[in-house]
């Protein structure tokens, strides 16, 4: 472990399903105690034990509609008829600090925040920060096998999450570097890796 002092990065990460990106952000955040986990904004009620200011901040849609009329946000989209949004203010504040934040996002939420990062000026410190990172299965078998394997989904919802991966995995060009999470503690390593030399940790 090592959590001397470093570059503060703006981390956007994003996979298909099944590729394993919540294992290894659970286990960056296990590890590295500078990087913080981005908490989103929804207008969806909260399932299960799912708690508010952890899994998500749980809004209404009026004070989501207010923060979105004051630009809050530095993306959102709309999904079955609920909002969900990243709030900057957060962002700022954890770099601010010199601590760096991670976003877990899709690859269409990346490329809106891509977008906006690239129309903010050079001396922004999300900007400076800015890395964005794709986490690819070894190949599409592979990641049938997985989702087979783990046997939490129907065969309609095994091929609707394979057409979703092949949609994103097609779109993987557009982020700075590619992880390939062939073995976990492998892809894990490359993770770190990655992280400490753009943060200047090694
Ligand atoms: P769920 O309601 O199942 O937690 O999430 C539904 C969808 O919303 C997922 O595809 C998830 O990736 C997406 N989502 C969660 N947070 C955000 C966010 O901050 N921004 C965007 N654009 N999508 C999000």
């Amino acid at each position: 472990m090592n959590n001397k002092k470093t570059k503060p990065l703006f981390i956007v990460m994003s996979a298909p399903s099944g590729c394993g990106k919540s294992t290894l952000i659970d286990m960056l955040l296990q590890e590295y105690h500078d990087i913080v986990y981005s908490i989103s904004c929804t207008t969806r009620e909260p399932r299960g034990d799912e708690e508010d200011g952890l899994d998500y901040h749980f809004l209404t849609t009026e004070r989501f509609e207010e923060l979105l009329a004051e630009n809050a946000f530095i993306e959102h989209a709309k999904v079955h008829g609920n909002y969900y949004g990243t709030l900057r203010a957060p962002i700022e504040e954890v770099l601010g600090e010199g601590n760096s934040m991670i976003l877990d996002i899709d690859v269409q939420g990346a490329a809106k925040v891509r977008e906006y990062v690239r129309s903010l000026p050079n001396t922004d410190p999300l900007k400076i920060g800015y890395v964005d990172i794709f986490i690819l299965p070894p190949s599409i078998d592979e990641l049938r096998a997985r989702l087979v394997g783990r046997g939490t989904d129907s065969p309609a919802t095994i091929e609707r999450r394979m057409a979703n991966a092949e949609g994103e995995i097609s779109r993987a060009g557009e982020y700075m570097y590619k992880v390939t999470n062939d073995e976990l503690d492998v892809a894990y390593k490359r993770l770190c890796d990655l992280i400490d030399a753009l943060s200047g940790r090694m």
